[in-house]
């Protein structure tokens, strides 16, 4: 497992630690700043990425006073160093700069690009061996052996951001991994959890883009929808902990109060709890093995009063089995799955496909492209290229 023991991290527990966000702009990545931003004695910032949001960019890198800000757009250079002429903050653009960034050394590298866009950023921040806070879970599903290769050579530690994984992270007890039975990763179920299949039929972006209890960047908002985010978390979960699939088990639960759970050969079950707030489960890898203040709501159990708990409607949901099928299958199934998925989802957000052709172009691309085992970045490319295409293809005959 990536994962390490918190003993051979005293070196770097320190104040201040050093940290880069990659995508800070985005969701997850303003949270991180927030954090950074009310901490700053514990932390010096290195490089904030972000792909194309120039203003924020350099709002952020202002306010932390980052050594770097770079942004992925090359055409945005001149305007990134316009916005922060003045400062001593350097500048940068390009894919190359964005994973020279992920390069610098640092204790923390936040790997929170969305999307398989952020494969090689992740794998360069891994290579640089000291933690990697991982979001980016595409990252795993399209080449977690990559991923898992380079963090055992370097001596990376890998820490979860994902709140699932996190919860389980912070209740699974690594000395007794042998003796855990069934992770259960929870599932809000979405904005569509209780919608059916006719209503599914017509459900707008806009709709499945509302998170009940979530506020978080527009593709995870869809997979969410389509309970295809459970699918990639399921494979996230198989790659980070040492707990075969078939005892990795989805349970939605509507409230996000119980971000996971782990059951143990003695019957006992251990749970994460807290308000539906990304800086709890950002804060802990920020200051892991230690814990730091973050300011998400308290929970009130009492002013809650009931937690409801469900089996996921896979009739409904096909998304789920696709996901735990592809990774069954292996040999870079999950890459296809993925690579399909963020086609899909780009094309029901520019209204090309209805929310149901979502998962069924997932499904006919894993049906068309052969699977191909993935070891190496350019093993990858290919396989990505290929199921890309045929997504695309889908799409255009459906419009
Ligand atoms: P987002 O869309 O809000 O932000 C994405 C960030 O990545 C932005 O900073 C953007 O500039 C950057 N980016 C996008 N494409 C890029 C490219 N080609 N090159 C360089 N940078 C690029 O996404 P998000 O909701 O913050 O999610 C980020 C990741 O974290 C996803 O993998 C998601 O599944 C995961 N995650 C998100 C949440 C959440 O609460 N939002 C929770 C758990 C996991
Ligand atoms: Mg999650």
């Amino acid at each position: 497992m990536a994962l390490t023991n918190p003993e051979d991290l005293t070196q770097t527990a320190v104040s201040p630690r050093t940290v880069t966000v990659l995508g800070a702009t985005g969701s997850v990545g303003c949270n991180t700043v927030d954090l950074l931003a009310r901490n700053r004695d514990r932390f010096r910032v290195v490089a904030l990425t972000a792909n194309s949001n120039v203003a924020l960019l350099a709002e952020q890198a202002r306010l932390l006073e980052a050594k770097f800000a770079i942004i992925g757009d090359p055409e945005k250079l001149d305007d990134l160093r316009d916005a922060l002429q003045g400062t001593e903050v350097e500048v940068m653009a390009g894919e190359a700069a964005v994973i020279e960034a992920a390069s610098q050394p640092a204790d923390i590298v936040v790997a929170a690009i969305v999307g398989a866009a952020g494969l090689r950023p992740t794998l360069a921040a891994s290579r640089q061996g000291s933690i990697v806070a991982i979001a980016n879970k595409e990252c795993l599903v399209c080449a977690g052996e990559l991923v898992m290769a380079e963090v055992e050579r370097s001596g990376t530690t890998l820490l979860p951001v994902d709140s699932e994984h996190n919860a389980i992270f912070q209740v699974f007890e690594t000395a007794n991994a042998k003796e855990v039975e069934r992770l259960i990763l929870t599932a809000s179920g979405g904005p569509f959890r209780t919608w059916t299949l006719e209503e599914l039929a017509v459900a707008t972006p806009a709709q499945a883009v509302a998170h009940p209890n979530w506020d978080m960047g527009r593709k995870i908002s869809v997979d969410s929808a389509t309970l295809m985010n459970k699918g990639l978390e399921l494979i996230e979960a198989a790659y980070l902990f040492p707990v075969p699939a078939e005892k990795i088990e989805v349970l939605v639960h509507p409230q996000s109060v119980v971000h996971s759970l782990v059951a143990y050969i003695d019957g006992s079950v251990l749970a994460q709890l807290g308000t539906p707030d990304m800086r709890t489960p950002i804060a802990y890898t920020l200051s892991w093995p230690e814990r730091m203040a973050a300011p998400a709501k308290r929970l009130d159990l009492a002013e809650i009063g009931e937690l409801s708990f469900e089996a996921p409607d896979l009739q409904r949901f096909p998304a789920l089995n696709l996901a735990r099928n592809a990774l069954t299958r292996g040999n870079g199934s999950t890459a296809i799955l993925n690579a399909a998925n963020e086609v899909a989802v780009a094309s029901f957000l520019d209204e090309q496909i209805g929310f149901l052709d979502i998962t069924r172009i997932v499904e006919e691309t894993l049906d068309r492209v052969p699977a191909q085992p993935i070891a190496s970045f350019d093993d990858f490319e290919q396989l990505d290229a290929e199921a890309r295409r045929i997504a695309q293809t889908l799409v255009k005959s459906r419009f």
